[in-house]
């Protein structure tokens, strides 16, 4: 397929960009009624898919209200029934292995399928490490190491029940990779190495059934996350803005263009990988 093969005569079967279609494709996003969750849910349903938002009972202030206003404005793709991307929200708690079980199994009987997971949900606290309470510090560990460990399977069972060569992401963090100075964030660093090293063992144990599975690993990104954090201390905005090349923060529709290529056939040679959107971060 491709240029090479359309040089030698063949027709390409495939355009660059048509490698990103989703038409027809059925994705589960957890933690998607707001952030990066939502960001990239909704890049989803723009490509085409049909996208499940799960998340925890939403608040009266969950972005997930203004969607439908987004998904009725979406532009039609094609032809037939399935013409165009759509948004379903179901509640989640994804530290509930069987629940997260029994939601794949549903969305993949209801839609037939599942392609895309994207394990996004996931918190962060500080404490100073001397300091952690042992029964905070296993919360957190338990949403953001068992939480996406329980999608990613939920999800990972259903595509191979149904021969499906699925494609599974997990947000992960730079905080994977590096430590972030005076943020006292021993407990959600060590989670999300945790997820870049469960990405690869899963990649490397589900590969031969077909199931791409890699990490995308932001910077600091502007939600509610990072706000907490932020509200009313612009020292410490300066301060992380300096820790990276680019000299900013990043914005989550900045995360569209990695999950989207991740996602979908655009990326079908790509597993066990860690795709940082960082600012270069990293890189220092
Ligand atoms: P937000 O806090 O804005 O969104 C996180 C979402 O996850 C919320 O909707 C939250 O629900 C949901 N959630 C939390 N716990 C659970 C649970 N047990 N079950 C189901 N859903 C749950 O965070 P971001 O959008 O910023 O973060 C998304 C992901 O990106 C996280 O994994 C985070 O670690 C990662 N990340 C974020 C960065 C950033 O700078 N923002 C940088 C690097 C990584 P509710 O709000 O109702 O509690």
């Amino acid at each position: 397929t491709g240029v090479v093969a359309a040089l030698s005569g063949a027709p390409p079967t495939r355009t660059a960009l048509a490698q990103f279609a989703l038409l027809g494709r059925v994705a589960m996003v957890t933690g998607g009624q707001r952030g990066i969750g939502l960001e990239l849910a909704l890049a989803l349903a723009e490509g085409g898919a049909v996208v499940y938002c799960l998340d925890l009972p939403p608040t009266p202030d969950a972005d997930w209200m203004k969607v439908q206003q987004f998904c009725s404005s979406l532009p039609d793709l094609g032809v037939g029934a399935h013409k165009k991307g759509r948004m379903e929200y179901m509640s989640c708690n994804v530290t509930d292995q069987k629940a997260m079980w029994t939601i794949a199994e549903q969305i993949a009987e209801k839609e037939g399928r599942v392609d895309i997971c994207i394990a996004n949900a996931g918190v962060l606290r500080g404490a100073e490490c001397l300091e952690w309470d042992g029964e905070d510090f296993k919360k957190l560990l338990d949403v953001n190491i068992n939480g996406a460990f329980f999608t990613a399977q939920a999800a990972g069972r259903q595509m191979e029940k149904r021969n499906i060569r699925g494609s599974i992401v997990m947000i992960a963090s730079m905080s994977g990779t590096i430590t972030n100075p005076n943020m006292h964030w021993t407990a959600y660093n060590t989670s999300k190495a945790a997820v870049l090293q469960m990405m690869r063992s899963m990649a490397c144990e589900l590969g031969p059934k077909g199931i791409r599975v890699n990490a995308l690993s932001p910077g600091y990104i502007y939600t509610n996350m990072t706000k907490a954090f932020l509200q009313g201390k612009s020292e410490l905005e300066r301060m992380w803005c300096a820790q990276n090349p680019l000299g900013r923060l990043g914005n989550p529709d900045e995360l569209r263009g990695a999950a989207l290529w991740l996602a979908s056939d655009a990326s079908t040679f790509c597993t066990g990988s860690d795709i940082r959107v960082d600012g270069g971060q990293t890189a220092w």
